[in-house]
């Protein structure tokens, strides 16, 4: 469903604005003022149905609950660029990574990608898997043809800490 699906006769909840007024801690939300200059320099523009001075623009006015069910904050590419070109310490950033994880704790529906992510570093410590790298000519060479050392598995220790952390955030 498109965010102008959800937005269509809409209104405010300033609960869960409050909610993600908390979760920003120090960073001043309120303070935007709409100069989009993280907007001009957001790598993942493209992919945003919304802008990200938008979605700051909506959060602050109480447009939460329709952000949080809608697959745009997950096309953040989390660059970082607009942390650095926000004048008002108002990052996109950091707002949209509230609305992620509102959305997990309400148990929204998160991107599969992500899943896999959380199981493959479970599984290798690694985010991407290893994978074979082909050269110009077409010759594919996996790590042990290379003569590179083998990828070790995290201990369980790992997997436990891991498994609290994510439940921590
Ligand atoms: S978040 Fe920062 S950079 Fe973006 S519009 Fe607001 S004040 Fe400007
Ligand atoms: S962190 Fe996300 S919102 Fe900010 S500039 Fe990068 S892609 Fe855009």
């Amino acid at each position: 469903m498109s965010l102008i699906d959800l937005m269509s006769m809409a209104k405010p909840n300033l609960e869960s604005r409050d909610k993600i007024l908390v979760m920003l801690r120090d960073r001043t939300l309120v303070n935007c003022f709409q100069c989009m200059k993280c907007t001009s320099g957001c790598t993942a523009l493209k992919l945003l149905e919304l802008k990200p001075h938008e979605i700051e623009k909506l959060v602050n006015l109480g447009f939460v609950d329709e952000l949080v069910s809608s697959d745009i904050i997950w096309t953040c590419v989390t660059c970082l660029k607009c942390i650095q070109r926000c004048p008002q310490k108002a990052s996109p950033y950091h707002v949209i990574m509230a609305l992620r994880n509102l959305a997990v704790e309400r148990e929204a529906k998160v991107p599969e990608a992500y899943m896999k992510i959380v199981s493959q570093i479970l599984e290798s410590g690694l985010i991407e898997g290893i994978q074979k790298v082909t050269t110009r000519k077409m010759e594919t060479f996996d790590r042990e043809s290379l003569e590179l050392p083998k990828i070790v598995h995290p201990k369980e220790s790992f997997q436990t800490a891991f498994l609290k952390a994510l439940e921590e955030r």
